[in-house]
């Protein structure tokens, strides 16, 4: 069971949360909880680097070491309370577990955990509460997941220790059609394939880290978001079916923070696009959609690719230096959105892209860049549309519901009433 921020942000939410765990356990399941920093402290810790680093960002190594520290405050108020409650319970940093990472700081990545030591706590009777979004290197440094990662580790314990269920308490009831707080009439979706989710989780549905769908879906390991406050049944994310097909678009998505940067006039030879793209790894820059367009004088390129705002001071960094040993032009936009559609569905079904290109030029948004897979297509368009292009698009494939057309029952019924009036 993951708890996020919400749902473990005042003491008595984290009673709240023992109490589900505690009562879970006494069902005779043996309990693994992983949890969250409380409320907006991962934010709040944010700030206070920033208030002290004024003109550069954060040293990466001392920003995760700062980090990991709300995650530990909520690990032992969480054994207190169902210590409390008569059960017993130990709590567990990523170092005590032997949850191990590669060492890039601020986005590491799992490569070992040593199960051996949660199932015997778990033997023991004990329900072990492990500390969400952090790691340790081989060398004994702390390391982050990337911001919303507690939920990888979720996934990623619930793979080692084999666990049956691998549940996401959060502070919505699932996963919806779109963001339930930014569109109105999202629906929630009951049934969703990890390759759906793990597309709108990478184009900007923060309920889960894209890391971890993709760990679920690589150890099949299925996951039950749903809503801490109540015992409702969520969203189940699992392996694709056939009848999951029979749904052209399942969700939409909106990516609000991203930046462009555009090189142009790229000497057209082999080894050139690989060369800017060594140089974006080097420097550990996560580049997102990459376009590239030979231009009519066949001698040169332009270069176009996307990068998260939060990575685009380093990607600026890189590219300033990359434009001026490959003598070519390079410029930037840090104010763009990305919307995107997405269904397995789309497999099998014509017309869709039509449909959201449409629903966007009649409210006359402009989009600027298209790129597309098998199940998504996404629109870079100016950040300043991006909710409304959300909500447009999210009502033109109509996952709020159907419109409402009126049947002809209720116009003939409106047009006797009117005939009465005019009598
Ligand atoms: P937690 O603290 O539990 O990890 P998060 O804030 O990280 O919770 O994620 C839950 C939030 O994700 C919701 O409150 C919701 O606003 C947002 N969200 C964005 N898109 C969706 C979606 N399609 N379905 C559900 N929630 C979404
Ligand atoms: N506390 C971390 C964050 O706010 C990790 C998480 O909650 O998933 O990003
Ligand atoms: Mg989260």
């Amino acid at each position: 069971m993951k708890f996020g921020g919400t749902s473990v942000a005042d003491a008595d939410k984290i009673r709240a949360a023992a109490k589900r765990a505690v009562r879970t356990q006494k069902q005779g399941h043996q309990v693994v909880m992983v949890v969250s920093a409380m409320g907006k402290t991962t934010d709040h810790l944010e700030d206070l680097a920033s208030q002290v680093m004024r003109n550069k960002p954060a040293p990466k190594r001392e920003w995760d070491q700062l980090m990991v520290t709300g995650e530990q405050v909520t690990i032992s108020l969480m054994a207190m309370a169902i210590e409390e409650m008569g059960s017993a319970a130990i709590s567990f940093t990523a170092g005590q577990i032997g949850m191990v990472t590669d060492d890039r700081h601020t986005k590491a990545r799992i490569k070992t955990i040593a199960a051996g030591k949660i199932h015997k706590e778990l033997d023991s009777g004990k329900i072990v509460i492990i500390a969400g979004f952090q790691g340790v290197t081989e060398e004994g440094h702390m390391t982050t997941l990337g911001r919303g990662g507690s939920n990888v580790t979720l996934v990623a314990i619930a793979a080692a220790i084999n666990a049956e269920v691998c549940e996401n308490y959060t502070d919505v009831d699932g996963v919806y059609t779109a963001d339930p707080r930014v569109v109105p009439n999202a629906r929630k979706i009951n049934k969703i394939s990890y390759d759906e989710m793990l597309e709108l989780a990478s184009l900007g549905v923060n309920v889960l880290h894209n890391r971890a769908v993709e760990f679920a879906k690589k150890y099949n390991v299925p996951i039950h978001v749903r809503n801490s406050a109540h015992s409702k049944k969520g969203t189940m994310i699992v392996a694709a079916t056939e009848s999951m097909e029979r749904i052209v678009v399942s969700g939409a998505a909106l990516k609000e923070e991203l930046a462009r940067v555009s090189l142009t006039k790229v000497p057209d030879r082999p080894g050139m696009v690989a060369r800017v793209f060594h140089t974006m790894a080097r420097h550990d820059v996560m580049v997102d959609d990459i376009i590239q367009t030979v231009n009519d004088d066949k001698t040169t390129a332009s270069l176009s690719f996307t990068v998260d705002l939060a990575e685009f001071n380093d990607a600026k960094k890189v590219c300033d230096k990359l434009a001026k040993t490959l003598k070519c032009n390079v410029s930037y936009d840090d104010s763009l959105s990305k919307v995107s559609v997405v269904g397995v569905g789309m497999r099998v079904h014509t017309g869709v892209a039509e449909k959201m290109f449409s629903a966007l030029a009649d409210a006359k948004i402009n989009i600027e860049n298209i790129t597309t897979s098998e199940i998504k297509i996404s629109c870079m368009i100016d950040r300043s549309d991006g909710k409304k292009a959300l909500r447009l698009v999210h009502d033109a494939f109509e996952l709020g519901g159907k419109k409402k057309k009126k049947t002809k029952k209720v116009a003939k019924k409106k047009a006797k009433k009117t005939a009465k009036k005019k009598k």
